[in-house]
């Protein structure tokens, strides 16, 4: 970065932008930690941080980063694990909690306009001080901003009833490559920003659809196959239609117990449906499709606890010190299947699962490989993400994001016309390509610039599933 573009820097934030390389360090990362031949190849350490504290600063700010051709990688709370959120050749990180105003709540038409660094459970606690509550909501939400989930997209507590972030978006205010501030209200306009990690936008306001406060009530069945809980699963969705459904392998149940020194339920497949309100024959007609299939549920105080910990899927990083993470979507009526594929595929690894019903007929399902950064093999160890995508699709699957690991997945995850639509629109919002660069639309490597990301990974994807295994079981 040349001295004009710093001043010009220091002019719009002062003491708001710092040029620190200690600094920068801790924002080349998101929560997925990078084996170092990832860091050779590209620049992810920025050359600035700005915190912005308004949209007319962060218009200035693209202003003065297309006159310089400077990229911008825009940043919630880097929850994220798709390095959406890592720049791939230096440039500005834009960190938005400074941004955290909750501007409006409108009980009559049950919205919230917040900006995008407010943090999704702070937002929920005010919600529910006026007799309000989020709709869906990541199980991120102590750290993740609406900002950061609006813009990676994807499915949470809530989204069986409710639907993933972007069903509930009401309109969005952002900042186009050119400094423009536009506002958007109609889906097609909404979908060319949300789920598009910035690429098009820096998103600085979102009207949310929130819901009158409900007490939930939480029931957790354990079972004694895979089959039977999804069997479970199936006839529970039609028949009560819950709020949200969760469920675990007994591998994650036991991992992570033993993380938390706390043993409390067997170790076995679990699910836990939860519902709005306190309908008793819900909560009745549950337990006796529960029963049928040979399934017990736990006692309410259980149940409670459980619930209780639906924000903290992670604790089982404890034992690693490292995880590995996978992500998929698959169809509810295959979870059986892919289940029981990666306990035979898969035997040996560490591996603990947990996942979402995000809709009537597809649920996410995230996989933790307990690994070792510090052992010499981690660097393959990516490798394992690889594993459970590729045995997710064998069941129907399709990745859960793209960010900066997955771009080459771009197609499969839009679809041709929305991803055809999306790039359209960089090209038109976005002449001078400095929005998050690399994220969704491939980047070039940096240090070999023939090569482009996407290509890379999609070449090396045979030889990280081959990594992953070099990387060994533990
Ligand atoms: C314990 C745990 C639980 C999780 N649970 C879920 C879950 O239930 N569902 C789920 O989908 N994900 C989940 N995640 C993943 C992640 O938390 C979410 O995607 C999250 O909402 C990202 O928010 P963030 O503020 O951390 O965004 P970041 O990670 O900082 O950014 C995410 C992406 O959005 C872009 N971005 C950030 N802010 C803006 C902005 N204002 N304008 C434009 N682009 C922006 C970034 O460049 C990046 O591409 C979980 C992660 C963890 C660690």
């Amino acid at each position: 970065m040349n001295n004009d573009a710093r001043k010009a820097l220091q002019e719009v934030f002062g003491e708001r932008v710092s040029f620190d390389y200690d600094e920068a360090l801790l924002y080349s990362h998101d929560l997925a930690t990078l084996p170092d031949q990832v860091n050779l190849l590209l620049r992810t350490i920025p050359e600035a941080v700005v915190l912005p504290e308004s949209r007319e600063e962060i218009a200035r700010l693209v202003r003065i980063a297309k006159a310089h051709r400077i990229p911008i990688v825009p940043r919630g709370a880097g929850s994220g694990g798709y390095g959406g959120a890592v720049p791939v050749n230096g440039g500005i990180v834009l960190d938005l909690s400074y941004m955290r105003e909750i501007i409006e709540i409108d009980k009559e038409n049950l919205l919230a306009k917040v900006q995008p660094g407010v943090v999704w459970k702070e937002l929920d606690r005010e919600l529910n001080k006026t007799g309000l509550s989020l709709r869906v909501y990541p199980t991120s939400a102590p750290s993740a901003t609406v900002g950061g989930w609006v813009a990676q997209g994807g499915w949470g507590v809530g989204s069986l009833a409710y639907g993933s972030v972007v069903d509930n978006i009401e309109s969005i205010e952002y900042v186009d490559g050119k400094g423009e501030i536009i506002s958007v209200d109609s889906r097609d306009e909404i979908e060319l920003v949300a789920e598009c990690e910035g690429i098009t936008g820096i998103i600085t306001e979102v009207t949310l659809k929130i819901k009158p406060y409900e007490s939930v009530t939480p029931i957790v069945a354990q079972f004694p196959s895979a089959e039977a809980m999804e069997s479970a699963i199936r006839e529970v969705i039609p028949e009560t239609q819950p709020y949200t459904i969760n469920f675990a392998t007994p591998e994650f149940v036991a991992l992570k117990q033993e993380a938390m020194n706390h043993w409390e339920i067997d170790d076995k497949y679990t699910a836990m449906f939860a519902f709005e309100g306190e309908d008793e024959t819900k909560v009745e007609r549950t337990g006796n499709i529960v029963k049928k299939y040979l399934g017990e549920v736990l006692d309410e105080e259980v149940s409670e606890f459980e619930w209780n910990e639906r924000f903290y899927p992670m604790r089982l990083k404890r034992l690693g010190p490292s995880v590995v993470p996978g992500e998929a979507i698959i169809p509810v009526e295959r979870i059986s299947e892919f289940l029981n594929a990666v306990e035979k595929d898969l035997r040996g690894y560490t591996i603990g699962i947990e996942g979402w019903v995000t809709g009537e007929n597809s649920a996410s399902v995230l996989a933790f490989f307990l690994d070792d950064e510090r052992d010499f093999r981690f660097g393959m160890s990516f490798g394992k993400s690889m594993m459970i995508l590729s045995l997710a699709r064998k069941f129907g699957g399709k990745p859960y994001s793209t960010g900066l690991w997955l771009s080459h997945e771009a197609e499969n995850y839009f679809g041709k016309d929305r991803l055809r639509k999306i790039m359209d629109y960089k090209k038109r919002s976005d002449p001078a390509g400095i929005l998050n660069p690399g994220k969704i639309l491939p980047a070039k490597i940096p240090k070999f610039p023939i090569i482009k990301m996407s290509t890379m990974m999609k070449l090396s994807s045979p030889f990280m599933k081959i990594g992953g295994k070099l990387a060994g079981k533990r």
